[in-house]
């Protein structure tokens, strides 16, 4: 068991070039704790009802500048939790603070540079890594993604994942067992065998997030994000199985001040936007409080979810992210008091170990025909369950000759056998019974009679058969011991058994491990297998949409020009050419990889070559010594050693790159999305705004006849790209149709605007 605090990192935004940045200062020279001072400037200050401080000091278990990267967030907040979930301890990481504070950034990631990753593609590589190098254990991993948005629960990985909105999904709910174990209800567990796998699913359910939100929900800022690993490992051959999640929690935007500008009174107002984090809020409060019973986690579901990540069986990490630009200072002020209160919280991490039943009547089974073939081994006989017909008969012929034997001496002797001593105990039980139930009716038939005769008789018989119990009771016992001592026996007898073949077949093992082997060419990375990295890209499972690829022409064009004018092209093909760069140097690395292979067999072939040419050499000339050493075999040898150590080198490259290239394609993939979904945004905005226009322009139209539209016509210009488009010079040709001619005029006019924005159209 660990008891231990509530760990708070701090972590701070690098601010933007237009931000005013707040003054604070971090004060980091005790290892253990860091505090950070934040000076809040006099204008501001005034705002604060009753409170005049102007200067604030939180303390926290290290803060992390702007400067920060994310490997170093990773190494000191992420790394010792997951290394505690592969021990088999829950544990749980939460990011909490503002919206746009870089809660996101920190726990996914950045959706542009591969450095930027986050914790999560950080954990899982970690995590997949340690499941490798460790061949002791059988482990198995899932992982779930879990999105609640307004006390609903939203299944991010369910495969039925079609619908467009969030609230057309199929809802989580809680159940919780008579022990008070929270069970969530439809949300799915997806196995991982890998990281490749394990990224495909966190990409998957962020791009699912991304197309179910809309303007209307906002659900990336009021969502609370819930990422899960779970791990269960065992030993071969043991019923034992650990468990342990790992959360990794993304929380809805804390913002809860109303903003009433600087000199408002800011921080006295709890106008809570999200209120399951005033519940979690609660639930801190509550868990700080000494001699609480009651702490109210059911009042939302993500305090119900979290249970354990807060009071409980959990390693729990939480990370404040601060956005400390002057305009901020307030809603980062309280972002630390939440944090403060938080890390008072205790928590107790037990491991989680379970027996699996079914695996423990596998291993007992086991046991049972050990223990029989052991017996069979020691008695020279099969022995089945059951006693057969003759030794039944045999059995009861022995106790009949013992019980009429008078000789207090006589013994009954049935071998070390318990099924005919339980037999024999039996019979006997029978017997007394009925011999009990014939005295009784002796005795009511004779009573007036014969009373005191029988008395004195059955006291007699009673006195008998104890003594013949107690008889029998030694020689069982004597049986009992006869029988342990025989299995100990056979035990021993097996156990050197085992000695001397373990011994056998380690010596053979040793023997036969050819160490080359881990890096024979055989298991050499291919080149095939770096072209197979291309063909991952049209992976992920995208959603039917609504314009379900039914894009008109109009519409097609003025995809091609918003895509030319979208912030997020650039990123698109600046990932663009380092995949391009990635996969030249995958190449370039496969070729010289497989150099390197052909090299080390040919180096092999000519030591094997020299070898036997030295073989024959003795034989054919026995003054030769073979033992000494040969100067050429001995360089080989070393270029072997040399050209394997740099395959390794270059092999574990290509692994990383494997790595690099794949993230890089799930992120492209990611943005190709949000292109298409703020398109669509943009083009039904422009459609709607067009309706008006053309209901106006119905008034100009002559009827029965296609129509010219001056005021757009006149100032559209040619694109000035080489792209093809409807050369805007010519009139447009109107068909009637009202859906088709708003297409056209929503082009015409999206183009127009664009090329406004970029400089290049009609003033
Ligand atoms: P939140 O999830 O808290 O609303 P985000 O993580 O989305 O905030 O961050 C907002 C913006 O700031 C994003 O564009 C993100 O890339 C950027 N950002 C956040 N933290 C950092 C950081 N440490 N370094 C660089 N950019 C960051
Ligand atoms: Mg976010």
């Amino acid at each position: 068991m660990v008891k231990e605090t509530i760990r708070v990192y701090a972590r701070l935004k690098p601010l933007g070039r237009r931000q005013q940045a707040g003054i604070y200062s971090v004060d980091d020279d005790d290892k253990s704790v860091s505090s950070l001072e934040i000076i809040v400037p006099h204008d501001l200050a005034d705002g604060f009802v009753n409170n005049k401080r102007e200067n604030y000091k939180f303390k926290f278990q290290k803060i992390f500048d702007q400067e920060a990267k994310q490997d170093v967030v990773f190494d000191s907040i992420a790394r010792p939790v997951a290394e505690c979930a592969l021990a088999g301890y829950n544990g749980t990481i939460f990011a909490y603070g503002q919206t746009g504070s870089g809660k996101t950034f920190t726990i996914t990631g950045g959706a542009e540079r591969y450095s930027d990753r986050g914790i999560i593609p950080r954990t899982l590589s970690y995590i997949f890594d340690q499941l490798q190098k460790d061949n002791s254990k059988m482990y198995t991993t899932h992982v779930s993604y879990l999105e609640i948005y307004n006390e609903c629960g939203y299944d991010l990985l369910d495969p039925r994942h079609e619908a467009s909105r969030l609230e057309d999904l199929p809802k989580v709910s809680i159940m919780e067992d008579p022990d008070q174990n929270i069970h969530l209800k439809n949300l799915s567990l997806q196995q991982a065998n890998n990281e490749e796998e394990a990224l495909n699913l966190l990409f998957l359910g962020d791009t699912n997030r991304m197309i179910a939100e809309t303007p209307m929900n906002q659900a990336s800022t009021r969502s609370h994000c819930i990422f899960t690993i779970h791990i269960s490992s065992k030993e071969p051959g043991s019923a034992t199985i650990r468990r342990s999640k790992l959360h990794l929690v993304d929380l809805a935007g804390s913002e809860r001040v109303a903003k009433t500008g600087v000199g408002g009174h800011l921080l006295t107002e709890a106008k809570y936007i999200n209120l399951s984090l005033h519940y979690l809020e609660q639930v801190i409060i509550a868990l700080a409080e000494k001699n609480r019973s009651h702490i109210p986690y059911r009042n939302s579901m993500m305090t119900s979810v979290l249970r354990d990540s807060l009071g409980g069986n959990c390693m729990t990490t939480m990370i404040a992210t601060l956005s400390l630009d002057k305009r901020n200072i307030d809603e980062s002020i309280s972002t630390c008091r939440f944090a403060q209160r938080v890390a008072l919280i205790k928590n107790e991490a037990v491991l989680n170990e379970e027996v699996d039943p079914r695996l423990m009547v596998v291993q007992l089974q086991k046991e049972i025909q050990e223990l029989k073939d052991e017996l069979a081994l020691v008695t020279g006989k099969q022995r089945t369950s059951e006693l057969s017909q003759e030794e039944l008969l045999q059995l009861d012929k022995l106790i009949e000759t013992f019980l009429e034997d008078n000789d207090p001496e006589s013994t009954l002797d049935v071998g070390a056998d318990m099924r005919k001593i339980k037999y024999c105990f039996s019979h006997v039980k029978q017997l007394m019974n009925h011999s009990k139930i014939s005295d009784k009716k002796t005795v009511s038939q004779h009573i007036s009679e014969e009373k005191d005769t029988n008395k004195a008789a059955g006291k007699e018989e009673l006195k008998k058969l104890k003594e013949l119990l107690q008889q029998r009771d030694n020689e069982i016992n004597i049986l009992v011991n006869m029988l342990k001592k025989e299995k100990k026996k056979a035990q021993d007898a097996l156990f050197q058994l085992n000695v001397a073949s373990a011994g056998s077949t380690a010596l053979e093992q040793s023997l036969s491990i050819n160490l080359e082997e881990k890096w024979s060419p055989s298991n050499c990375f291919s080149l095939k297998e770096a072209k197979d990295l291309s063909s991952s890209v049209n992976r992920l499972p995208f959603l039917s949409r609504q314009t379900g690829g039914k894009m008109s022409l109009g519409c097609q064009e003025a995809f091609e020009v918003f895509k030319w004018d979208h912030a997020d092209s650039i990123t698109i093909e600046d990932n663009k050419q380092l995949l391009k760069q990635r996969f030249a140097e995958a190449k370039c690395l496969g070729e010289k990889i497989n150099e390197v292979r052909n090299k080390i067999n040919h180096l092999k072939g000519e030591l094997t070559q020299r070898h036997i040419q030295r073989v024959v050499l003795a034989v054919s000339n026995p003054s030769e010594e073979l033992n000494t050493l040969d100067p050429v075999e001995e360089k080989l040898r070393t270029q072997i050693e040399e050209g394997k150590k740099s395959y390794k080198t270059m092999f574990n490259r290509l692994k990383g790159l494997k790595v690099e290239i794949e993230h890089l394609q799930l992120l492209m993939e990611k943005a190709k999305v949000k292109l298409q979904k703020d398109f669509e945004v943009w083009w039904s905005e422009e459609s709607t705004n067009l309706q008006v226009c053309q209901e106006k322009t119905e008034l100009v139209r002559s009827p029965n006849s296609t129509t010219v539209y001056p005021q757009f016509i006149k100032s559209s210009q040619p694109l000035p790209t080489n792209r093809t488009s409807p050369s805007s010079n010519t009139p447009i040709p109107l068909t009637g149709d009202s859906q088709i001619d708003a297409d056209i005029l929503a082009f015409i006019k999206a183009r127009q605007n664009i090329l406004q924005k970029k400089g290049l159209g009609n003033k």
